[in-house]
Parts: structure tokens; sequence; C-alpha cells
């Protein structure tokens, strides 16, 4: 699952490097810094692992996202289309950057499908803000005709799927920007951070200029330099980098152990009657962070989370009663409950937010129990995992018949 289950003397030894100059500040003071920069490096890290020209860390997942929308020039009024299932965090940056959420319908990929794109399109669209959820990948082919045909922004939300690729390229690198979170419960953590990725160099120094009040970065004198746009302060300190870049390393590791133990899994689970899978448009590019599971309907689905939780099986998400990541949750959005006005209350919501119509995506999200995958588990308390799994499932679908 998460970077947080490596953590050790590497670690410890990169935040040393800092704590020795005692320059938390990725900019700036040459001389005392002894030649220790730690955010570049945590960039170049990323950027080699996804194959990125560009990346950029800033201080979140959630700044992230925001970076990419504004490097892609997605700003007010922008009608943008979301999927209704992810971390919320993709909505907010939608909001903040006033522009206008239209939610659209997913499918079993568990990431907006290219026909919901379609659907959702008005002469208004301007962009898709694409998610790649649970470490899975979204359809790229499909997703990349519909995305051209109409001639929309594509802007990438790989929070949960860093390392995650579709034929061979990485998801991050299909739009004109892309980015992923380096929070506490991803492959990779930072404690706190996030990073963009681009292969556009006019997106990229857009992204480094919004980041940091838009200063350029031109030259070793920062605050003295050229400002060519507004920006704010959505920075990563030196500390934050210097965990990020040790995590990035170890991503290879982790994600082939993953698929390890997600493949043997899908093998096991998948002989129980009723019991399928999300399907993974490339499996060879699963980072394999969750097992997602699909029970024939959200009845059978609910059976099986309360024998879980009947028989101590723990680890899973059952998203369609959780609080973040499911629509079903967000009133707030419906309800415009808001602490100061955005553009969707100025400008009017682009749908009937109280009543929207997303039968797929509720079939879909009423049938999904996603297991987080540890990279560290040993064979026998992954057998054992998968024993009790089984047993529950048995239970719970012998009561369904
Ligand atoms: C985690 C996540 C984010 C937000 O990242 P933070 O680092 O927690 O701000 C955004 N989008 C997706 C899809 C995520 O999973």
């Amino acid at each position: 699952m998460a970077g947080t289950e490596f953590y050790g003397a590497e670690e410890r030894k990169e935040i040393n490097d800092v704590l020795e100059t005692g320059i938390f500040f990725r900019y700036n003071h040459d001389q005392q810094r002894n030649n220790i920069w730690k955010a570049k490096e945590f960039e170049a890290e990323v950027a080699k692992l996804v194959g990125a020209k560009y990346a950029h860390a800033v201080s979140s997942g959630s700044t992230a996202v925001s970076c990419a929308l504004a490097a892609a020039g997605i700003g007010a009024g922008d009608e943008v289309i979301v999927p209704p299932f992810t971390y919320i965090a993709s909505v907010e940056a939608v909001i903040f950057a006033g522009a206008l959420p239209v939610f659209a319908e997913i499918d079993e990929t568990l990431c907006l499908s290219a026909t919901g794109i379609k659907n959702a399109i008005t002469p208004k669209t301007k962009a898709v803000l694409l998610v790649h959820m649970c470490g899975q990948m979204a359809q790229m082919d499909e997703i990349m005709q519909v995305v051209k045909e109409h001639n929309l922004v594509l802007v990438e939300d790989a929070g949960q799927a860093m390392a995650a690729s579709y034929k061979g390229i990485s998801t991050g690198l299909f739009g004109k920007t892309g980015c992923y979170s380096f929070d506490f419960f991803k492959i990779a953590t930072a404690g706190e951070g996030g990073v963009m990725v681009t292969n556009d160099e006019v997106a990229y120094k857009l992204a480094d200029n919004f980041a940091d009040h838009g200063h350029d970065h031109i030259g070793s004198n920062r605050g003295m330099e050229n400002h060519p746009i507004v920006g704010f302060n959505y920075r990563i300190s030196e500390l934050h980098a210097a965990i990020g870049l040790v995590q990035t390393r170890r991503v290879p590791m982790i994600k082939e152990k993953n698929n390890m133990h997600k493949k043997f899994m899908m093998q096991e689970l998948g002989k129980i009657s009723g019991v399928t899978f999300a399907s993974i448009p490339d499996e060879n590019g699963d980072s394999a962070t969750f097992l997602n599971m699909l029970l024939p309907d959200t009845n059978a689905a609910q059976k099986v989370v309360d024998a879980f939780n009947a028989n101590g099986v723990g680890g899973f998400n059952y998203w369609f009663t959780n609080m973040y990541h499911f629509i079903n949750q967000w009133n707030h959005i419906k309800e415009g409950k808001v602490a100061a006005k955005t553009n969707v209350q100025l400008l009017g919501a682009p749908q009937d937010y109280k009543n929207l119509d997303l039968p797929k995506t509720q079939e879909t999200i009423g049938r999904l129990i996603s297991f987080g995958i540890r990279a560290s588990w040993t064979e026998q308390e992954l057998k054992e995992l998968v024993a009790k799994m089984t047993a529950s499932i048995n239970q719970a679908m012998s009561q369904t018949a």
C-alpha cells in the first residue's frame, strides 16, 4: 500500500543532510546550504521514475492539482468534467480555480469512461480532470480519442496512481499536465507533498511560477527576479522533499511486491462464484496499491462488508458509504455550502448537483470493495488474509443466494 511501510536509515540520512545545514527553504542560501538541494533532487527522481520531462514539487497532492489546472490554463467559468468517485481534492481544486465541475459517469475501470465524458460535454466544456483511481489507470485509448475529437484540455490527477502506466506511458503524462500526491497514505510519502508533471515546457514554467508567488526563479536571487504571473505559496520544504526523495526510490520495489500480492489475491478470490474485479486496462501498468473486488450487486457487497466486520477482516474500504471518496457523501457540494462565494454560486451550477443521474457510477461503486495491499506482507500473512476473506465472502454469499 503505502511507502510508510518502509521507513528507515535512508530517510533519516536525507533528513539529516538538511538538518546539518539548517536550510529548510528550497531556494537561495547558496553559501550555507553546502550544495544540498532536496526539492530539486526529489523532482529529478520523480521525473526519472515516471519518464516526465519536467516535475515540480509542491506542498501537497491537492496543491499539485491546483498547479496542474492553472498551468493547463483552466480558470474562471470553465466547465471541467470530473468523476463522482475520487478523493474530494480533485473537485475542490476545480472549484477553487474558479471553474465549474461537471460530474460524468465512471465505469468498471473505476475512472471516467470515454462514453461518460462524451455524454457530459456541453458547448462550455473546456477540460477533463481525469482521476486514475485505486492504483489503476483509465482506458486511455478511448479517452484520448474523445479528448482529441472535442478539442478538450486533459489534466490528470494521478494522486493515487503514481507509477501506474498504460501501454508504457505513465499516468499523469497523457494530458497537458498531471500530478501525484505524497501524503501519508500513498505509494510513496513525503509526510505531506505533491508533484506536478508535464512534458510541456511552457506548462512547467507556469507551474513553477504559480507555486511560488509568480517568481520566475531565473538566476540565483529569488525575490529579486521577475514575476511573469500572479501566483501563491504552494512550496514544499526541504525536509519534506528529503523524505519524498528516498520514498520515490523505493517505488519500483513496492510496485513489484504489490503486483505479486494482488495477482495471488485475484487468482484465489476469483475462484469464488460471484466475485469479479475492477477492470484494469493495462495489467502490466498496475501500481497494485489496491485489490478492487466487485460483487454482483450493492446488496451482496454490503453483506460481504458486514461479514468482514463481524469476522475481524480489516484493511478494506467500502467507498459507497465512505466519507471522502464518493459523491453520495458530498452534501456540502450538492448544497453549495461554502465559507465564501465561489464561481459555482456566482455563475450557477452547470448541473443540478442535488439530482444527478449517474446510474452506472452508483451501480459500480455499490459493488466495489477495495483492499489496501501491503508490500510488506509475508506469504503467511497474505495466505491467512485470503483464507479469512474467502470464508467471509462465502458466508455472505450463501445469505444472499
Ligand atoms: C490523495 C489524493 C489527492 C490529494 O492529495 P493530498 O496530498 O492529500 O493533498 C488528490 N487526488 C487524489 C486522487 C488523491 O488520491
